[in-house]
């Protein structure tokens, strides 16, 4: 009951802030709160949750099991033992280079693009596109994650503080600002960045694959960011449904396999 509590406040503090923000300094200016799917994007918001923790909790306590013996307790010793501000940021480093790849890997083999074309299908962009996203698309990145982390030793407390603050900056990145935050150019992802890589547009094809860490893109050659352009158009070729449950099914489709 409290999550489901959580849930509600969590929505509203976010609805208050980011309309606010987006009302004010859209770029998208003709865009309006109710954009098509913004029902479809309510229930993702508050039933994937429970899918994605649930999912996670199982899929974690597997690898957990099968991956004991990579476990090295003098290297967690050191790990764990260092300040936890170089443990965060180590974390977001290795977790943006296996996000790097995981997130690379769902655009390219058809079968995880299935589930991540959920993300990718939302035609308008703001705050609540975020949390547009198929559960297994999320628990096999979330796992992802957890491999390096729990192998190396990082602090439940890192681990958890990761997730809140990689939430935060995915709501921000799908925002509908006008805003370009070029002093963060280079250092971290923002709703420009992340724009084009949802963008239809021939140029952006397969850019901006980073988390939070544009320089990954950079090393990896696809990074993409016109100096004074914007995405215009974005959404997937292929048309998928706009139902919140269509969607959940949509990977299972005889068809899409
Ligand atoms: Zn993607
Ligand atoms: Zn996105």
């Amino acid at each position: 009951m409290d999550r489901v509590v959580g849930q509600v406040v969590g929505f509203v503090v976010l609805l208050a802030v980011f309309t606010t923000l987006e009302r004010a300094f859209a770029l998208h200016k003709e865009q309006s709160v109710f954009r098509k799917g913004w029902r479809t994007d309510v229930a993702h918001f508050f039933l994937n949750r429970f899918l994605i923790d649930a999912g996670s909790f199982v899929v974690v306590v597997i690898l957990a099991i099968l991956l004991r013996w990579a476990v090295n307790g003098e290297l967690q010793n050191f790990v764990a033992g260092q300040p936890w501000i170089v443990q965060f940021l180590e974390a977001v480093l290795i977790v943006n280079v296996v996000g790097y790849f995981a997130h690379r890997l769902s655009h390219t083999i058809p079968f995880l693009w299935k589930f991540h074309a959920i993300h990718h299908s939302s035609e308008n962009l703001d705050w609540l596109a975020a949390a547009r996203v198929h559960p297994v698309d999320q628990i096999i990145s979330r796992a992802m994650m957890f491999v390096p982390l729990y192998v190396l030793g990082f602090s439940k407390e890192v681990f958890g503080a990761y997730v809140f603050f990689a939430l935060l900056h995915a709501i921000f990145i799908h925002s509908n600002v006008r805003f370009r935050f070029k002093f963060l150019r280079g250092i971290i992802t923002t709703p420009e960045y992340h724009r084009w890589h949802h963008s239809n547009h021939p140029e952006a094809r397969n850019k901006n694959f980073a988390g939070e860490l544009p320089l990954i893109d950079k090393i990896f050659g696809t990074y993409y960011l016109p100096e004074d352009n914007n995405a215009k158009k974005y959404g997937t070729d292929e048309p998928v449904p706009q139902g919140y449950f269509s969607q959940m099914k949509y990977p299972f489709r005889k068809t899409a396999i």
